[in-house]
Formats: C-alpha cells, structure tokens, sequence
C-alpha cells in the first residue's frame, strides 16, 4: 500500500467529537512522551474495539477467500531497494538499522507488500491456484514531523488492515469488482452510508514520476475504468494522484458532520510482480506474471477508530463497544443476584461487568451514561424477587422491566443487528 494522504478533506472541527478527547476519556488510547510522540498505546477498552473491527474483517475476507498471513516488524533495506521504496521514501522515513557485526541494514516495515511478494515467490503456483488473497493486520512504521502529527489520524505506527491479491491478468478485472463490493459491505456496517469514489490516474505529462512499463500502466488504469463502470458507480477522475507502481481506487466516506475522509483504497500494480520476479505457470507450462492488488478497506485500524468515534461521538455501535452492558446493583444486597446476571450473559458473549462501588445509584447510572455504556442494568428488591432487571438504555433513561430472558434477547438482538441488515457477499 503506498504512502496515503493521512489528512481529511473538508475538516469542520467539531470540540465534542474530537477522538483524542473522546478516546481518552474512554480509556481506549493514550500517548506518552516517555514511549514517544505519534506511538499510541492502546488501553483494554480500546484494544477490545479494535479487535472487534479486525474480527469483523477477518471474518470477511475469510468469506471472500483470503488467507491471513503474518510477517515480522522490520525487513532487509535491500527489500525495499528492490521493490523500489527506498528510492521514492527512504529519506523521509526511519533511519536503517544497523546490526552489530556485520554491516547489515534493515528498515522498520514502513509498508507490508514486499513481505507479501516474498511469501508468493516461496512456492510454485499454476494458473489453477489464482487468485492468491493474502491478508495481514500489518503494524508500519513511518516518520512524520512532530509538528504534523495528530491523534490517531497522523502516527508515527500503526496498522493497515493490508492485503494483496496476485492474480492472472484475466482475473483482473472481476478481482476488482469483487474487491470494490467487499469495501462497500464493509463501509456500510460500519454505518457510513454516504461515500464518493476517486479515481486516481498518472499525471500525464509527468510520466517519469512513475516506475513500470507504459503498457502495465494502460493496462491498469483501463481495469481500473472498466470496473467502476461496470459496477456502476459514480466516480471522479484524479490525474496526478496515482500511487508511484500504479493507479488507484480511493474511497472517502462522509460522517455525520458531512466531513469526508479517505478511508479505504485500492491499487493495481504490475511493478512489483516485475520487480520480485514473480510467476505462475500458465496452460501451456509457460511462465507468466501475475498482477498483484493492494487494498485496505479501512485504511488503518488507527483512522478507522478516529472516524468512528468522530462520526458516533464514541456512542459507538452495540457490535464494536468494548462494553456492552453494566449490572448496577442498588446495594451489595442484590451481589449474588447480580453475579448470576453476569454469568448468564458471559455465557452468551456479552461484554458486561458489575459495577460494585459503594457509591448511590444515581451516581453509578451518571457514570455509565458518562462512559457511554449502552445497556444498564438495575437490580434491587423488586427485580430480584421477580427474577427481573430493569434496562436503561444509554441517551434514552429507562426501557422497561424485563426477564432476564428477554433482556439478554433484546441486547443479544441489537448486537447482531449489523449482520441482519446487511446482505453478506
Ligand atoms: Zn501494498
């Protein structure tokens, strides 16, 4: 994935909704001098969201035919020589490492596709075993100036919900249309509903900007073309904006404020199947080169969290929210039938905890409303005596007495709600 623009366009702030603050308050990320500026340390709540949006995708994917894979944090500097980064970013980017003894030089992964292009080339493949989808929560590391960094929209690390598909050049075509429809699948469980689509061309009267032959190129950008149009969708064209190895497909979602932000992308290339030497066997036992697709439907686990919580105001989806519901017992009289409530719903996967302070109701309620926890759950006299709970629900105060049943169902509904109303693949 080549180096994306991190900035948003059309940016209105908006104090109240500003993820830094927002996450903070949450207990979701932090950053601290002493780690370094633009590295954000993820805390428990923010880790469960974030492994909530990677499930999700790889559940996905894992639909759609991907193979997840996993590759180390730094790489040889010649790797990156060779796929041609360090020529286009090595200077803008962390220094090389250097090992003690022998001169040896490797990079922090500023960029997983040449890892990707290393696990093709360890085995032969034939034309049968196109497309190969390998797919990685991969962490990079880039370097910005202190000053341009910026909550979890400019980092120094983060994670690209990465993947390449090396394909035939017949495969191309549907393998992008495939690839475009995974990513609107993905935007709108998400809730973004309202996207545009950019098209990202060579500048053309700046062809040596570009690495690859002129007939990849054309090649390329008439897939790229075909695609949109054939699935229908309304695009501008951007010349100048390609990625250095290819033409580009970005998507920019607007949230609730109308603001848009590039989100995910999707690139063609023929330059780094050229540059590793990668092949397939065709029909006729020849040696052919695939083409190879770079795509992150999020962009990064990162901007990702930044968007959501900027477009929910943190009043995130019951789905991702690192806790779902809170028992709230009146007294430490109703404990034992509060831990069997919290059981009860463990068993069915729902994120809950009991909140045990000695503090009063009212005050353990302002809090959970405060930590924008979506389901309360009140228990005193009545309740217990019935085999009851009483439900709040986070912005709308109280939703009626329930069994338990019926409560654990009616949350255990809106959980699923994500995977009702969206048609899968
Ligand atoms: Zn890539």
């Amino acid at each position: 994935m080549d180096k994306e623009k991190n900035e948003s366009v059309s940016l209105k702030e908006d104090p109240n909704r500003d993820h830094r603050k927002i996450g903070k308050k949450l207990k979701f990320f932090v950053f601290s001098n002493r780690v370094g500026a633009g590295l954000p340390l993820w805390l428990p709540r923010g880790t469960v969201f974030r492994k909530n949006l990677e499930e999700f995708l790889i559940d996905v994917q894992k639909k759609s035919g991907y193979e997840m894979v996993v590759t180390p944090h730094i790489g040889h500097k010649k790797l990156y020589v060779r796929s041609g980064h360090w020529s286009k970013f090595g200077e803008d980017h962390f220094k090389p490492i250097h090992t003690p003894h022998k001169k040896e030089e490797f990079l922090l992964k500023p960029m997983n596709c040449p890892h990707h292009c290393e696990i093709y080339r360890s085995q032969e493949w034939s034309y049968r075993d196109l497309p190969k989808r390998f797919a990685e929560f991969g962490t990079v590391y880039r370097y910005e100036q202190s000053g341009e960094l910026h909550g979890l929209t400019r980092v120094r690390c983060f994670t690209q919900d990465d993947a390449h598909i090396f394909c035939t050049s017949d495969q191309l075509l549907e393998e992008f249309k495939k690839v475009i429809n995974l990513v609107f699948y993905v935007f709108r469980s998400l809730g973004f509903l309202t996207y545009t689509v950019r098209i990202s061309l060579r500048d053309p009267k700046k062809i040596d900007n570009y690495i690859g032959s002129e007939i990849n190129w054309e090649k390329a950008e008439k897939a790229i073309l075909k695609a949109v149009k054939e699935e229908k969708i309304e695009a501008s064209i951007n010349y100048g904006e390609a990625a250095f190895y290819g033409p580009k497909l970005d998507f920019l979602v607007q949230d609730s404020l109308g603001r848009n932000w590039q989100l995910g992308t999707i690139q063609i290339d023929y330059n780094l199947p050229e540059r590793f030497d990668l092949y397939y066997k065709g029909k006729n036992n020849e040696k052919c080169r695939p083409v190879m697709i770079h795509r992150a439907p999020f962009g990064s686990l990162e901007r990702i969290i930044a968007i959501m919580i900027e477009h929910t105001k943190g009043n995130l989806p019951l789905w991702l929210v690192p806790n779902q519901a809170v028992i709230l017992p009146i007294s430490d009289k109703y404990i034992v039938y509060a831990k069997k409530i919290l059981n009860l719903m463990l068993n069915y996967n729902i994120r809950v905890f009991i909140d045990n302070r000695n503090e009063k109701i009212n005050k353990k309620i302002r809090d959970s409303e405060e930590n924008k926890i979506p389901y309360m759950i009140i228990l005193g006299d009545k309740e217990e005596k019935n085999e009851m709970m009483s439900l709040r629900r986070h912005g709308l105060g109280h939703i009626g007495i329930f069994s338990i049943s019926n409560g654990i169902e009616s949350i255990l509904n809106e959980t699923n709600l994500k995977t009702k109303t969206i048609k899968l693949l």
